[in-house]
């Protein structure tokens, strides 16, 4: 078990639950340390199996399986925010589990995550958790004219979201339906100047690393490209490395997050959610720092010690989504790109197949 005496050495074995690009690329890193890997999910082609020294295939909740993975590593980590935290506190005697289950809770339910962000002083969009679906309309009135509905629980990529603006019978009726069927949210729309998002690093000793923050556009609820440096200014830079350390810290968290802000006109910033993972608008630390998200999460986890999360290089890092996998021979002839492709057989509509970052000087 991982632990601020004793560190994971060569050869010792790691657990990833979950089996996505994430959980690729932390297998990765962490085979680049010497660590074998046993990846779970349920799919047998999941794109991590590629990259592993081990497999198993099974359902997120399957108790049995989960208890073969835990007897067999030094510890255990996630790729994603949806493992159901009662499945892996029954295996938390067995091993070490990073990030821990109360940051995992919280990240799997807007209500709790935002009203944590409240709790310790950190600023959100005004919200109101919806206890009924007829009451929406007030709701909304409440917020003011522009309002965003929101599952409280596995909306990702913007899914499980309706925007409502004006006051027509005719726009809340859909927003009732996935009210009716699903515990909401109802958030004010932030006029934001733009979203940024900091990725930082806990160890089990308390030691903070935070990267620059990068600058996200957003399409269609998905990430299409994160910039660096993010063009703010650096106390704006400043408060959200602040800000997120304080997060890490009242979480006593082990591991990557990824926190991702709002930017106000007035420079003051608001947290939107954050990821208790390695995450998205973090893989541009592959190709322009010298140590990556990925490895600095295996690195916590594991004992090793941190590193300066020192950036060599300005860079727009930019997902590859859906049919754009279909062609890539512009991509590959490109210079200064360093392509990550994720193994993934189907490229679906809106099914991120992989990224790139373009690399330019520093300015
Ligand atoms: P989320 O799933 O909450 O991260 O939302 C996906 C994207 O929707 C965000 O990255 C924003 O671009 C946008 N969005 C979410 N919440 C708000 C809000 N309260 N105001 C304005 N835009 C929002």
């Amino acid at each position: 078990m991982a632990n601020s005496s004793t560190a994971l050495s060569p050869g010792d074995r790691i657990g990833i639950v979950g089996g996505g690009q994430l959980g690729r690329m932390l297998a990765m890193a962490a085979a680049r340390l010497g660590f074998q890997v046993i990846v779970l999910d349920p799919q047998e082609d999941a794109p991590a199996f590629q990259c592993a020294s081990d497999r198993i295939v099974a359902e997120y909740n399957d108790l049995a399986a989960l208890e073969k993975l835990a007897n067999k590593v030094s510890v255990l980590t996630y790729e994603f925010e949806n493992v159901p935290v009662d499945a892996l506190l029954q295996i938390k005697q067995r091993t070490a589990i990073f990030p821990n289950l109360g940051a995992l809770e919280k990240s799997q339910d807007r209500l709790l995550e935002k009203s944590f962000f409240q709790e310790i002083g950190i600023k959100t969009a005004s919200f109101l958790p919806v206890k009924r679906s007829d009451q929406i309309g007030t709701l909304h009135d409440r917020l003011g004219s522009h309002s965003i509905l929101k599952t409280r629980r596995l909306g990702y990529d913007g899914k499980g979201q309706i925007r409502l603006s004006g006051s027509s019978p005719e726009m809340l009726s859909d927003a009732i339906d996935l009210a009716t069927r699903n515990e909401c949210i109802l958030e004010q729309v932030v006029d934001f100047a733009c979203e940024i998002s900091v990725i930082a690093c806990r160890d089990e000793r308390g030691k903070i690393i935070s990267y620059d923050p990068a600058r996200n556009v957003h399409s269609e609820g998905i990430l299409r490209t994160s910039t660096l440096p993010a063009g703010i200014d650096s106390e704006v830079a400043e408060a959200a490395g602040t800000h997120t350390a304080h997060i890490l810290e009242a979480l006593e968290y082990v591991g990557v997050i990824g926190v991702e802000w709002f930017v106000l006109p007035n420079g003051e910033v608001m947290a939107n959610e954050f990821a208790p993972r390695v995450h998205n608008s973090g893989h541009w630390t592959e190709a322009a720092c010298v140590v990556s998200q990925f490895e600095q999460h295996i690195r916590a986890i594991s004992g090793l010690p941190l590193l300066k999360p020192v950036r060599h290089s300005d860079c727009e890092m930019h997902n590859i989504i859906g049919e754009e996998y279909n062609d890539l021979s512009e991509l590959m002839e490109m210079p200064n790109a360093l392509v990550h492709l994720y193994g993934k057989s189907e490229a679906r509509p809106g099914r991120k197949m992989g990224h790139y970052t373009v690399l330019r000087s520093k300015s």
